[in-house]
């Protein structure tokens, strides 16, 4: 009974630090508006499927043994820095920026850390990515963390019937319980995830082609990737005392520092009073478990690694470009010539350099980490490198009871890397932004709407054929 108890415990915790929920705010209206077209033929044409938390690699290699044969071959999808589902989704779905990083975060204005409210259990769950598909309540996202695989199949289930009850020319669907699942059970979740999607995918694909004569549309997109490893946890309380500091969620003292722990993640975002930001994100670079501390600097943002500091500035946004200027060392490896400390990047060309690289797209994630990808950004961010995390201790408790096989968040490949795949176009690497013009923008809905007209014109020609085979 204990056990339970303390179980229960641990799930109403869990609940209250909305492990991974979702921001509040919900996609504009301009966006929810954007598809209210009509299909033809009374069936969706294009499915868009958002997989919170499926990585890449597992992707690549559920094609390589044959899998999701309907689709040309799986591009990266590059999240955001830190690399969490509100900011990530917010950028694909093109949606109102969150407020933080995640949904539990410091409030400068109120003084305290806010959105761990326990009374919002039942509330539903608003997603960044505006979606067709139903959201559901925290306490379906708590209670499917105790039986992710089962959750997971029954969502997809209910979307399989929404898009074939829908008449929408497009239906977004979203699916969350694939997060979970992997951050319970890792790869072999993962895995057994996909075989199952694959399956679905190709059933409702025939009973599209036998309710209308023809295929489906589909685009897959997650928005981030797992280290797929179990974490040893980074200190980050006891780190920070050793320096002076000590862990407050209220800004009172002048050594106080808050930073919130939604989750067991690789990433934290920290705010403390102006005058000791530097101090503090000093502190945590070197330490173990590290990969770099990011700085918001006003016009630059600082990247402190252990043995390196740069800083990085926008220099101009058409095209895009990133001055990246080296205090101390290289941090980012980014200066392939040790006699030059500072360099020009062009955003375009060093995304293609970097997509595949151990952290991938830079510059334009750590810009934005403080420039437009929430509306409250902390003063510091700090990046784990893969196996390391930061969690509180009752969701550590919790689990160790359930296990737990990787994380996200961090700067990492592992961390970083989604999917982006298609049934109907070739598609290439994008980040979160650039997802969204590939899923939603002019280009594509013009190349969907081609393929609707040579499916119209093919439809009339069966039809006159027909027609003349009659009047023979
Ligand atoms: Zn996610």
């Amino acid at each position: 009974m204990n056990a339970f108890l303390n179980l229960f415990r641990c799930l109403v915790l869990l609940a209250s630090f909305a492990l991974l929920v979702t921001g509040a705010a919900t996609a504009d209206e301009r966006t929810a508006g954007r598809d209210a077209e009509l299909s033809s033929d009374g069936v969706p044409q294009r499915l868009i499927l958002a997989l919170d938390g499926i990585p890449f690699d597992v992707f690549v290699d559920a094609q390589r043994h044959g899998r999701f044969s309907g689709f040309r071959p799986v591009a990266r999808m590059v999240s955001t820095f830190p690399s969490l589902t509100d900011v990530s989704f917010a950028a694909i779905g093109g949606g109102q920026l969150p407020t933080g990083y995640q949904q539990m975060h410091f409030d400068p204005v109120q003084n305290k850390t806010v959105g761990n409210t326990v009374g919002s259990l039942a509330d539903r769950v608003h997603t960044n990515i505006y979606a067709d598909s139903r959201d559901y309540s925290s306490m379906h996202r708590m209670i499917g963390y105790m039986a992710a695989y089962h959750y997971a199949l029954h969502d997809l289930q209910d979307i399989g019937e929404e898009v074939l009850a829908s008449h929408k020319q497009t239906f977004v669907a979203y699916l969350e319980q694939s997060d979970p699942l992997v951050h319970v059970e890792g790869r072999p979740g993962a895995e057994r995830f996909l075989r199952y999607l694959d399956g679905f995918l190709t059933d409702l694909q025939a009973q599209v082609r036998a309710r209308t004569g023809r295929e489906l549309m589909i685009d897959l997109v997650s928005d981030h990737g797992s280290t797929l490893m179990k974490g040893r946890i980074v200190p980050v309380a006891k780190l920070l005392e050793v320096c002076g500091f000590h862990r407050n969620n209220r800004m009172n003292h002048s050594k106080d520092v808050a930073y919130s722990l939604a989750g067991i993640i690789g990433s934290i975002a920290i705010t403390t009073p102006k005058g000791q930001v530097e101090e503090v994100a000093h502190c945590l670079a070197g330490a173990d478990g590290v990969d770099l501390v990011a700085v918001d600097r006003g016009d630059a943002v600082g990247v402190l690694t252990a043995d390196g500091e740069a800083e990085v500035r926008l220099a101009s946004t058409a095209p895009e470009q990133y001055d990246y200027r080296a205090l101390r060392g290289d941090p980012l490896g980014l200066l392939a010539d040790a006699g030059i400390r500072e360099r020009r990047f062009d955003q375009a060309e060093l995304f293609r350099q970097t997509s595949a690289a151990p952290r991938p797209n830079p510059l334009r994630r750590l810009w934005r980490a403080f420039h437009g990808e929430v509306k409250e950004p902390s003063p510091i961010i700090v990046s784990l490198i893969d196996g390391r995390e930061a969690g509180n201790a009752e969701l550590r408790t919790m689990a160790r009871i359930r296990g737990r096989v990787g994380t996200h968040g961090s700067m990492t490949s592992r961390s970083s890397l989604g999917i982006y795949a298609s049934n109907w176009r070739d598609v290439g690497d994008v980040d979160s932004w650039s997802a969204h013009d590939g899923l939603f923008g002019a280009d594509t809905v013009t190349a969907m709407h081609d393929v609707l007209d040579r499916r119209a014109a093919l439809t009339l020609q069966t039809k006159s054929a027909a027609a003349s085979q009659a009047g023979r």
